[in-house]
């Protein structure tokens, strides 16, 4: 098995907090702190020349981030405008600035139909309430424990307390179009499985890849089961079908700019490592399964026994074992069975 956690030589000096590192003619790499353990974003900036710039992503909404923003406004922006203010998927450390940076600059907020329909739903306190009504049965049926269910219920519900109010509109960019941003024509190539509809960039010229989430050099991203998405909504297999549809259209050899790490090369060797580690994850938790049968809960204990997981982690962590435990599903692997409010998962005999 291809080793997940790689070390790859770094390509280009890392950036100071409001420094920017040029990484190819006109692209600069921005990078922010975060306050969680995934612990920084990288944003990217494209001058477009006289037309401006195009920034992809906002970075998470806090005064630091703000600050250091204020600062690359006064540096390697000033003197143009910003163009286009594209974000790669709805997630907080990526779209949490959004609606500021829109209010400070006037450049209209890019992002795909799904993505924005995500924000919108989460910003709306009647759909919101929706959510969690369906939730809290979710959670319940899981095995979650009533005290950890209200934690978890925030982590999704309390999106809109922690990203800066989202811009009024925005424009619709859609899968396969290709978009001009900083002077390269870029193609949108969908990604799901993490979010709606996550937006990476391909420019074929200069053989760039702005990967958003979808690959990463360090970590997988999270791929995790949420309910209120139509029957058969399967992210595992989503997010697998994703990287072999990115692996067939970017070459091996291209530079990918991903979101969280540093830039790197290696994109196929990347990709075949991350759909292994799934499937060694699937095997994981068939032989989790085999010791009688789980909660969702239960199944997520012992996925993660490897690992100490905090209040916080729970959320992800439940949310990736249910996305394989419905992979197993789908494909009759697994079987599930209602008993006493609680669903119960084992291997199909
Ligand atoms: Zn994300």
């Amino acid at each position: 098995m291809k080793p997940l956690k790689k070390d790859y030589a770094p390509i280009f000096p890392q950036p100071a907090a409001t420094e920017t590192v040029e990484i190819a003619e006109g692209i600069f790499w921005l990078r922010f702190s975060l306050p969680f353990a995934l612990d920084h974003i990288n944003i990217w900036l494209l001058d477009g020349g006289d037309a401006g710039w195009s920034i992809i992503d906002s970075g998470f909404e806090d005064a630091s981030t703000r600050a250091q923003w204020e600062a690359v406004f006064t540096g390697r922006l000033s003197g143009k405008p910003v163009e286009t203010l594209f974000m790669t998927h709805f997630h907080p450390d990526h779209f949490g600035l959004a609606g500021w940076l829109q209010h400070k600059t006037g450049a209209p907020v890019q992002m795909t139909p799904g993505e924005w329909r995500m924000v919108q739903t989460l910003t709306d306190e009647d759909s919101v309430e929706q959510l969690e009504q369906l939730y809290r049965p979710y959670y319940t049926h899981a095995g979650v424990a009533e005290d950890v269910l209200e934690k978890l219920l925030n982590r999704r519900t309390g999106y809109r307390n922690i990203i800066h109010p989202p811009p009024p509109e925005t424009v619709a960019v859609h899968p396969e179009q290709n978009i001009l941003l900083g002077g390269r024509l870029w193609q949108i190539i969908g990604g799901y499985g993490h979010s709606p509809e996550h937006a990476s960039l391909y420019n074929a010229e200069d053989n760039i890849l702005i990967a958003g989430d979808m690959v990463l050099p360090f970590i997988t991203p999270n791929i995790s089961y949420f309910p209120g998405n139509p029957p058969g909504h399967d992210p595992v297999d989503l997010y697998m079908e994703t990287l072999r549809r990115i692996r067939a259209a970017v070459p091996d050899d291209a530079l990918v700019l991903p979101s969280h790490g540093i830039p790197f090369r290696g994109l196929h060797d990347r990709i075949d490592a991350i759909l292994e580690h799934h499937t060694a994850r699937l095997d994981k938790l068939a032989q989790v399964l085999s010791d009688g049968p789980q909660t969702g809960y239960t199944a997520m204990q012992g996925l993660f026994a490897h690992r100490e997981l905090t209040s916080g982690d729970v959320f992800f962590a439940l949310g990736e074992t249910m996305a394989h435990l419905v992979y197993g599903v789908r494909r009759g692997h697994v079987i599930e069975t209602f008993n006493e409010n609680r669903i119960l998962y084992q291997p199909a005999a």
